[in-house]
């Protein structure tokens, strides 16, 4: 299986190069970005806990965030691999997730780090926060303290993959298809 994290802050353009390299690969997408935004939509009982933290632009407790990943990952039985975008975002969820996928004989192949400059980052949030209706986008203060929420606490997983020898930065600055060939180089190079 070729398991992916796809990490960095946000704004680096995690999402938008998810949808490309599921269609290379022949991945699963799992944003927990994403799920929690369908469950806020449905106002679903974990879309109400999860809702104050999120207006906020703080992280959601850990054991909600896992249980729902896992939930998703146990939805497809017969997937080649997964792109996890925006997850892990603490250190016990990357714990949770080795053990998890340990216990179904597979492993993360690679963590790879987008990585920009944070007046960059706060641009691109602004400017698609005009067209996706995202609360969390249109508010520099929430932005802001996004980015502050990644330093504080995501972003030492840079750490914890690089250990295991699994993490590789990518210049997440430039063109979409350009940053998209970026991360199959870095991909291609695990299987030669
Ligand atoms: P994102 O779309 O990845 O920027 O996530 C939007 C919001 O969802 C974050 O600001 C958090 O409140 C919440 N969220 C998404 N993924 C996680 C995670 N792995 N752990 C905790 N909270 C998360």
């Amino acid at each position: 299986m070729l398991n992916i994290v796809l990490f960095g802050p946000p704004g680096a353009g995690k999402g938008t190069q998810s949808e490309k390299l599921i269609e290379q690969y022949n991945l699963v997408h799992i944003s927990t970005g994403d799920l929690f935004r369908h469950h806020l939509k449905n106002e679903t009982e974990l879309g109400v806990k999860a809702k104050g933290y999120m207006d906020k632009g703080e992280l959601v407790p850990d054991e909600v965030t896992i249980g729902m990943l896992e939930e998703k990952v146990n939805q497809h039985p017969d997937a080649k691999g997964f792109i996890f975008d925006g997850f892990p975002r603490t250190a016990p969820q990357a714990e949770a997730l080795d053990d998890f996928l340990s216990g179904k004989n597979t492993k993360i192949t690679l963590m790879l780090a987008l990585g920009a400059a944070e007046e960059e980052l706060v641009k691109r949030l602004l400017l698609r926060g005009k067209d996706s209706g995202r609360a969390d986008d249109s508010d520099e203060s929430i932005i802001r303290n996004r980015i502050k929420v990644y330093n504080e606490q995501t972003a030492i997983l840079a750490d914890f993959y690089s250990k295991q020898g699994k993490y590789e930065v990518v210049n997440g600055v430039g063109g979409i298809d350009e940053i998209f060939n970026r991360l199959c180089i870095a991909i291609n190079q695990l299987a030669t």
